[in-house]
C-alpha cells in the first residue's frame, strides 16, 4: 500500500448561523443523516482501498459545522473509524468553524476527533462577517469571547483571516498586533477574497486592488520576519514559502500546486462532487457527479467532463504568460477558481498574479539573505 494521503473537504451541513457577505456557499440548509453518511464515506475509502492510498484526510466545514451537535460528531466519528478499520485505511479530521456556535459542549469531541485543534475564520477589521441582521461588531464579541474560552481549554485555535479593503488601510503593523497581541493567536493565515457564489454589492469590490494588497503583504511578510520567530507565531503563507525558497519541505496553500485536481475534493450533504468548497454549493455546472447516484468514486472522477477541464487548465495557461514566469514550477498559474470568478474562464492565470510574484521575489529574497547570516560549517582540523 502507498503513502499517499487523499484529502476530502467535507461539508456535512449547508447551515449556517452567520450571513457574511462575500460568502460564497449556496446554505440551502440541509445536512447529512448519519444512515448517509457511511454510504459516503465507505465509497471514498473504497477508492482509497483501489487506489492503494493508505490515508484519508477529512477537512469538515460547512456551512457551519457546529450547527450540528457534538453528538452527532461524536457518532460520526464512531461510523468512519470502524469503516475505515473494515479497510485498513487511517482517517485524519480537521475542523473549520466560525466557532459562533462553540461551547465547552464541544472540547471532548474537539478533543478525540480533532487532536484539541481547530481554524476559524477572523478578519480584522471585521467589516463582512456577520450574522443575519446584526452588525460586525456583534460577531466580532461572540468570536473572541469563543476564542478565548476555548484556548482556555487548551484548544489550539489557527485563524485564517480573508483581507479586505479596510486590513490593507489599517497596515500590516496593527493587523498583526490584533492576532498576536489582541488574541492570543500565534498561527494565522492570510488568503486573499474573491467574488464567489451570487453576485453582490461587496463582492463587486474584488478582486482587491493589487498595489495596496502588494504593500500590505510584504510589509506583514517584514514583521513576520522580524518579530515571528521571536514571538513563537506563525503566518502563513509567509512561514511555508521561506521553507520553500531555503530549500526545506514546505506544505504550501492548494492556490500553488500543480494541479489541484490531484490534491483534493469536496463533497456536500447531497453527495455533489466538486473540486472544492468553492464549487461544490455555488456551481452545479462544475460538478464531478454526485456520489449516492454514481457507482463508486474512481468512475465519477475519470468520467467527470467538469473534472477534465480543471486538468487543462496548467497546460492551457502555458500559452500565456506564465510560461516566461520564473515561479512558474512554484505557482502554476494560481488558483482556478480566483480566475473563473473574476475572468469567467478557468483558462486564466489568478487574478492576484501580480501579488504571488512580489510575494515571491520577496520571500526569495528573505531566505537568500538568511542563508548568508547562517554561520559557516565549523572546519575539521
Ligand atoms: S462564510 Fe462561512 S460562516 Fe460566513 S456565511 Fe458563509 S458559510 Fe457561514
Ligand atoms: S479551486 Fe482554488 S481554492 Fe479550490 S482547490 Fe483549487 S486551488 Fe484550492
Ligand atoms: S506568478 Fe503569475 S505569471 Fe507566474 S506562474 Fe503565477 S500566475 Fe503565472
Amino acid at each position: 500500500m502507498g503513502s499517499r494521503v487523499f484529502s476530502l473537504i467535507l461539508l456535512p451541513t449547508l447551515r449556517c448561523n452567520a450571513a457574511c457577505d462575500y460568502c460564497f456557499e449556496d446554505k440551502d440548509g440541509s445536512w447529512i443523516t448519519l444512515d448517509r453518511l457511511p454510504v459516503l464515506i465507505g465509497k471514498v475509502l473504497d477508492h482509497l482501498v483501489a487506489k492503494g492510498i493508505a490515508e484519508l484526510q477529512i477537512h469538515w466545514q460547512g456551512g457551519e459545522v457546529m450547527t450540528l451537535p457534538p453528538s452527532w460528531f461524536s457518532q460520526a466519528h464512531d461510523l468512519i473509524d470502524a469503516a475505515a478499520a473494515a479497510r485498513g485505511r487511517t482517517v485524519i479530521h480537521a475542523l473549520q468553524t466560525n466557532m459562533i456556535g462553540y461551547s465547552p459542549a464541544w472540547d471532548g469531541v474537539i478533543r478525540a476527533m480533532f487532536d484539541n485543534s481547530v481554524s476559524t475564520s477572523l478578519d480584522y477589521p471585521n467589516h463582512y462577517r456577520h450574522r443575519r441582521g446584526r452588525d460586525p461588531a456583534d460577531y466580532d464579541r461572540i468570536l473572541q469571547r469563543n476564542v478565548r474560552l476555548a484556548r482556555s481549554a487548551g484548544i489550539e485555535v489557527q485563524v485564517i483571516a480573508v483581507a479586505n479593503p479596510a486590513t490593507l488601510e489599517i497596515g500590516a503593523e496593527r493587523f498583526y498586533r490584533y492576532f498576536v497581541e489582541a488574541l492570543g493567536v500565534d498561527s494565522f493565515q492570510v488568503n486573499t477574497p474573491f467574488p464567489g457564489g451570487q453576485a453582490n454589492a461587496v463582492k463587486r469590490l474584488l478582486p482587491l486592488e493589487t498595489e495596496a494588497l502588494v504593500r500590505f503583504f510584504i510589509e506583514l511578510a517584514n514583521v513576520w520576519l522580524e518579530r515571528g520567530e521571536a514571538d513563537g507565531v506563525r503566518v502563513g503563507p509567509f512561514d511555508e514559502l521561506l521553507r520553500y525558497f531555503s530549500g526545506a519541505h514546505a506544505v504550501l496553500p492548494c492556490i500553488w500546486t500543480d494541479d489541484c485536481t490531484n490534491h483534493l475534493v469536496a463533497i456536500d450533504p447531497h453527495g455533489h462532487v466538486a473540486q472544492c468548497d468553492c464549487w461544490v454549493t455555488s456551481y452545479p455546472e462544475h460538478r464531478f457527479g454526485n456520489l449516492f447516484a454514481d457507482a463508486d468514486l474512481g468512475t465519477l472522477l475519470a468520467g467527470s467532463p467538469a473534472r477534465e477541464r480543471f486538468r487543462q487548465r496548467p497546460a492551457a495557461l502555458l500559452q500565456g504568460d506564465c510560461i516566461a514566469c520564473d515561479y512558474l514550477a512554484l505557482c502554476h498559474g494560481g488558483c482556478p477558481v480566483r480566475a473563473f470568478t473574476v475572468h469567467g474562464t478557468l483558462f486564466e492565470k489568478d487574478p492576484y498574479c501580480a501579488l504571488y510574484r512580489a510575494l515571491f521575489a520577496h520571500m526569495n529574497a528573505a531566505a537568500v539573505r538568511r542563508a548568508r547570516l547562517r554561520p559557516e560549517h565549523p572546519k575539521t582540523q
